[in-house]
Parts: structure tokens; sequence; C-alpha cells
């Protein structure tokens, strides 16, 4: 009988449970996987939990892209696709010197339509004529940082009001210091000339292939838990063994094997899947490698806290039935964005009528994590005082703290992370990486970059000597 593979994942966030189960599914071998996580409960950065009476409210993540394959196909498989949920229509807001809908017809902030923003007072008549001009500017070229690239093309306000909200919120960013080359949405638009003559093809071209109410985002409606909840069980039952309170502090290499040292004691793999964040992986991937280790260390990542309030329907003001709003740079004290998480989901009403809101402080350039819980709070009801017009007493507070959350793709991301590898390929075959630091920080792009590390894994493994 042949020996069954033996792989090692470190990190047991989404990246590194949907590895184990691609490895476990698909494996035509027999095949001994197993996941070591660091803290006593496995998901990472996606965590569901009860508030103001309902039972799943998510602390992170709370829903994920659609129009992309991945993370919807993953909770097919896991049998959550008849669950799944979409947010209501309401729309977001820019709070700039008071509330501005987000104009229609953007791509991530880039007009797609001189419309978009001819008619929005969000942008001023100055900002608007040298916005108008960018079909007629020469190409761009050499630019990997977005905020460079989009105010070139159409001047400081399309990027400060529009673009740098849109993106930066979603990645902790500030755009400013963000590669192109990271949100494929916009930079697959930089092949032309002028980025809103792409920008309206590719809209055109999505209208073609999409239903006009075709969701954007999707979540399961036990929250954003049930997803990574249900692949660790998955996981388990097919066999895969996964060891909380593990945390991985070395990794080396010993004849055609690796030897993983844990606080659980040491384990010889065949092949190992690196899931963990780029600054924890610098450590334990230094006995292997000291150059891979130096690339990783300088991965920068930033921290957000995220403050979860329930409001009574008698303090929330009727007007505002929009999702919720984003604080353009700028503009910020502390709060870079606010979710009314009870208009924006259907399930997260509770039934005294309260509003669910999500309110987030902090980003790359602006830290939160030394402020204490009341500080917190006090300071995100003082911004949705200037930004709302109204003092607001939460019944309830819930305060999630996410240090380090966000890798900070910093300009010529990808060629750091191609150095990397290269350093490793030779003295170290069989490694690979999956997760936010390395492909893509959303949910899908870390779930795809973890089907394709699995797969390169099964090919190295039927290429081992038995
Ligand atoms: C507040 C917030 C909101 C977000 N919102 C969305 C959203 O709405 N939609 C979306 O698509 N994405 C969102 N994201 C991004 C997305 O949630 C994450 O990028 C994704 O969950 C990362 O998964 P991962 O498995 O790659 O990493 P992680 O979840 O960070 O998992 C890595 C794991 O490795 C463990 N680990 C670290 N070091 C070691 C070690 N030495 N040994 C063993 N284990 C180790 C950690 O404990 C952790 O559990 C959000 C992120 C945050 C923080």
């Amino acid at each position: 009988m042949t020996q069954p593979g033996r792989v090692a994942i470190v990190g047991g966030g989404i990246s590194g449970l949907t590895t184990a189960l691609t490895l476990l599914a698909e494996s035509t071998t027999p095949i001994d996987v197993t996941v070591f996580e660091s803290s006593s409960t496995t998901g990472g950065l996606i965590r569901t939990t009860p508030f103001a009476g309902l039972d799943a409210v998510d602390e992170g993540a709370d829903a994920f892209l659609v129009r992309v394959p991945w993370a919807h196909q993953l909770a097919s498989e896991l049998g959550l696709g008849a669950t799944l949920t979409s947010p209501t229509s309401a729309h977001a807001a820019v709070w700039h010197n008071g509330m501005h809908s987000i104009p229609q017809d953007l791509l991530l902030g880039v007009p797609a339509k001189m419309r978009a923003f001819v008619a929005s007072p969000l942008i001023s008549p100055l900002g608007k004529i040298r916005a108008a001009i960018e079909p007629l500017l020469p190409r761009t070229t050499d630019e990997d940082s977005i905020g460079k690239y989009v105010r070139r093309r159409f001047g400081n306000q399309v990027h400060e009001r529009l673009v740098d909200p849109l993106v930066g919120s979603i990645y902790a960013a500030d755009t400013d210091r963000f590669s192109m080359a990271a949100v494929p949405q916009i930079a697959s638009l930089t092949a032309s000339r002028s980025l809103l003559l792409a920008a309206a093809r590719a809209r055109a071209a999505a209208k073609k292939t999409t239903q006009p109410d075709a969701p954007i985002f999707g979540s399961p409606l036990r929250g954003m838990g049930a997803l990574t909840e249900t692949l660790a069980q998955r996981v388990r039952a097919l066999g895969g063994k996964i060891l909380t309170d593990a945390q991985v502090s070395a990794i080396s290499r010993q004849q055609d094997a690796y030897v993983v040292t844990t606080a659980q004691g040491e384990y010889t793999v065949d092949a190992i899947a690196i899931c963990s964040p780029a600054q924890h992986s610098a450590s334990f991937v230094a006995p292997l490698n000291a150059r891979a280790s130096q690339l990783l260390a300088q991965w920068d990542h930033a921290s957000v806290v995220l403050i979860t309030m329930a409001i009574s329907a008698q303090q929330w003001p009727a007007h505002l039935t929009g999702s919720g709003y984003l604080v353009p740079k700028p503009d910020q004290r502390w709060v870079t964005a606010a979710s009314f998480g009870s208009n924006k989901w259907a399930h997260w009403r509770p039934n005294d009528g309260s509003m669910i809101v999500r309110v987030s402080l902090g980003r790359d350039g602006l830290d939160v994590m030394h402020l204490e819980d009341d500080a917190l709070v006090n300071l995100a009801l003082a911004d949705m005082k200037l930004h709302l017009g109204k003092d607001f007493t939460p019944h309830e507070v819930r305060i999630s703290r996410w240090r380090d959350s966000f890798p900070q793709y910093r300009p010529h991301h990808f060629a750091r992370l191609a150095e990397l590898e290269h350093s490793l390929s030779a003295s170290a075959p069989g490694i690979v990486f999956a997760g936010a630091s390395y492909r893509g920080i959303g949910v899908p792009a870390c779930v795809e970059q973890s089907r394709k590390g699995a797969h390169a894994m099964l090919e190295y493994l039927t290429h081992l000597p038995k």
C-alpha cells in the first residue's frame, strides 16, 4: 500500500479550510491533511455572533461578491446555496459637508458615463470640468497606484470623493499607496486609453450577460460564520484534522520532507499550504529561507475597529432609509464608513424595530487600536452626530477589534509575491501560499487561490517518490 501524502495547512480561516476541503475532496490517492490554527477557534477574520436579540450578526465580513463564482460555488458545495440571501435595494451615500447619494453609472467609483458626475453636487463645477476632459487625455502608463492613476485621469475630486471611498472602504486602504493591479475591476480598464470609455464598455458588456436585478452580494442567512463553520465540519467529516491552539513557530526542511514545529509538537509532512497572514508567516518561514522571511515581513497591514450598535426605532430618523454612507479621507475624523445594517439586510431587523448600525473606524494611515472601548464609542457617536445631525444613545453596543486584518497591497505587490515564491521554489518545493495577504483580499479571491493552491499541491504530491 502506498503511504498517504502528508499535508500541513497553517491557518484555519476561510483560505486554510478551503484548501483542506479541496485536498480531501479531490485527492485520488490517500491523503493526510492537518490544519494548524493558532487561536482557539477556526474562521479567522470571519466571525458571526448573536446581537440585540438576533441569532447571527456578523462581526467582520457580512457578504461576498456573487458576480464572481468562487464563494457562491463553495456555499453551494457546502449545502448553503438555498440559505443565501442578498442585500435589499437600499443605496449608499457619501458624506462630504452633507449626505450625497452615490451617483449611478460608476464602476467601483470610476465614472462610466459623464452624467455620473455631471449631475452630482458631490463634485464642484471646476472638478466636473477637470473630470470631463478625461477621454481627451493621452494614455497614462506605469502607474501601479490607484490614487496616482485616477487622479491623473479624472482629477483629485473624483478620486477623493468617489474612487477612494468606494475602494478604500473595502480594503481599509489609502488608495494612493495601493496597487492598481490588486483591484482587477479597475486594472482591467487600463488597457484602454480612456478609463471612462473603458468603464462604459465594461458596463454595457456586463448588462448583456447579467440580469438587471441580479444580486451583486450574497450571504448565508446564518451569517458568514455559517460558511466557515460548515467548512470545518466538512473537513473533519472527510477525515481532515483541525488542531486549534496550535500556533506554528517554525518550518524546516529535513531530507525530502518538512518538519512543522507547533505549540502541540512536531509534525513531519510532505507539503505545506501557508494560509496565515504575511507578517505571521514571516517568522515561521525564517528557518527555511531568510529572504522569503524578509520579504513577508515587509507586507504592511491595517487595523480596523467595527462597532455594532442597536438604536431604538424612536431615535432613528425616518428619512435615513439608505444602506449607509462612506466618508472620504479629507473629511474623515475617525469614522470611515457606517452601514445601516437593518436597512441593508432584511434578516438584521430586531423584533422591537431597532436599527442595527455597524460603524467602521481606522484604516491604513489612521490607527485606532490604541483607543479604549469607551473612547471609541464616544468618537463614533460624535462623528455620527456630525454626519447625521443627531445624538444617538444605543441600547446595545459590541466592539470588534480587527488588528492587522487588512493586508495592504502596495504598488508592485505581485512582483514581490513572485520574488517570494521564486526564492522558495528551488530550496522548498511543495509549499504554496494562499490567503488574504497574497492573491486577493475578499472572500471569493481567498477561495479561488485556495482551490488553485490545493490543485498545485495535489500535482506536487503525485510526483513524489513513494
Ligand atoms: C472587518 C472586516 C470586514 C470584511 N468584510 C468583507 C466582506 O464583506 N466581504 C469580503 O469578501 N471580505 C471581507 N473582508 C475580508 C475577508 O474577511 C478576509 O480577507 C478573509 O476572511 C481572510 O481569510 P484568510 O483565511 O485568508 O485569513 P484569516 O481569516 O486571517 O485566517 C488566517 C488564520 O491563520 C491563523 N494564524 C496566524 N498565524 C498562525 C500561525 N503561526 N500558526 C497557526 N495559525 C496561524 C490566524 O489565527 C487565522 O485564523 C473583511 C475583513 C474584515 C477584517
